[in-house]
């Protein structure tokens, strides 16, 4: 009998709705059998405040898959990705990038697949920002047992992935204190993962190099607030934001979401690329010990963008007219199908 897979489940706002519309079917292809609890009213409209019927599912799930949430500029409530990463002791966030086979970028001729592994609780992440005479100055905090932790894991995933390189990322030169630790207890942590090629790089250099040489690198170990830029900027790589899943892991949990946000300019239109959040349902089912259809997932996704089939928002190799955002999923959900049939025959 097929096990059931109790999860979490947050639209959230703006395209979140019509991208998880989009997963549920993909998901649903997959033959494996959900319990999901929705919660329809989680993002902004519901207040700045994390609901408890949300809290008290992820308690009872411990998985949750996530759409963006939008959070108002410069004032209003803390985010509710930074709440929700704080209240499930989230620390580590994984971002894997890599070229998408049929979309076209400056890359095209060279096969990008990196990981970002960014910390996820510190930093100038912790909101303690106050007034000062004349302006305002915003805290960065970064301890020690973050760090180690947040390290271990980041060598522990890349070790059981086959890894070879790790780049700490940093401005230690400046920061000399809260980065300089980060960098100091990286390396640390490196020397209990001899296979794993260890460097750092300032960050300003490694983002350079990033935009010029991508493949000179193979995991991203970064503070919060660098690992976010970063992340957009390997997103940028593969053909941008469309194309970049990510998970929030922690030790007694994990929240699957899309390195994007709302996409407020195109939010409504049924034109959103539900590719990003596709790829994190399939980390998520690797998380829940499904690796096979995990795999089948990724398969069908990139085999239905190879084969022309794909929003419009990355230029493709082989353009045919652009699917809208329920069209795509129909067009990978017919592909996993196909692939589980074949698998049963
Ligand atoms: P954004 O990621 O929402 O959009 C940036 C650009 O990328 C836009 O042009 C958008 O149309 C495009 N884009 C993003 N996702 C796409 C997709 N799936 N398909 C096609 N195009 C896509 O960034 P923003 O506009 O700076 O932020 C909008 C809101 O999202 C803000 O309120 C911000 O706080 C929030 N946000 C939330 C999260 C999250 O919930 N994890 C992450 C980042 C930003």
């Amino acid at each position: 009998m097929t096990h059931s897979h109790r999860i979490t489940v947050l639209p959230g706002d703006g395209i979140g709705p019509e991208i998880m519309e989009a997963l549920m079917i993909v998901l649903e292809s997959t033959g494996l059998k959900f319990v999901p609890e929705t919660f329809l009213d989680f993002g902004a409209r519901a207040g700045g405040e994390l609901p408890k019927d949300v809290i008290t599912s992820i308690l009872r799930t411990g998985v949750a898959i996530k759409g963006p949430t939008a959070t108002p500029l410069g004032e209003g409530h803390r985010s509710l990705n930074v709440q929700l990463r704080e209240e499930f002791d989230l620390f580590a966030n994984v971002r894997p990038v890599q070229t998408v086979p049929g979309v076209r970028t400056r890359y095209s001729d060279t096969p990008i697949s990196l990981i970002v592994f960014r910390e996820n609780l510190e930093d100038l992440y912790i909101g303690d920002e106050s007034a000062i005479g004349g302006g305002y100055e915003a805290k960065s905090r970064i301890t020690a047992v973050e760090c180690e932790r947040f390290a271990r894991f980041a060598f522990s995933a890349a070790a059981m992935q086959g890894r070879h390189k790790m780049t700490i990322v940093h401005k230690a030169n400046i920061l000399k204190k809260t980065h300089g630790m980060f960098r100091d207890i990286a390396y640390a942590v490196a020397a209990d993962f001899p296979a794993i090629e260890c460097d750092d790089l300032i960050a300003d250099n490694c983002f350079m190099q990033l935009v010029m040489r991508p493949e000179r690198f193979d995991c991203l170990l970064l503070p919060n607030f660098l690992g976010d830029l970063a992340s957009d900027i390997c997103a940028g790589l593969v053909g941008g934001l469309g194309f970049a899943p990510g998970a929030n892991m922690g030790n007694h949990g994990a929240i699957f979401e899309a390195v994007h946000g709302t996409a407020p300019d195109i939010a409504g239109k049924g034109i959103a690329n539900p590719t990003s959040l596709i790829l994190s349902g399939a980390m998520m089912l690797d998380y829940l010990g499904e690796k096979l259809s995990a795999d089948i997932v990724r398969f069908a996704t990139y085999a239905a963008i190879e084969a022309g089939k794909s929003t419009g928002d990355a230029p493709r190799v082989n353009g045919e007219k652009p699917l809208g955002t329920i069209a795509f999923a129909e067009e990978v959900a017919g592909c996993i199908r196909a692939a589980n049939k074949a698998f049963a025959a």
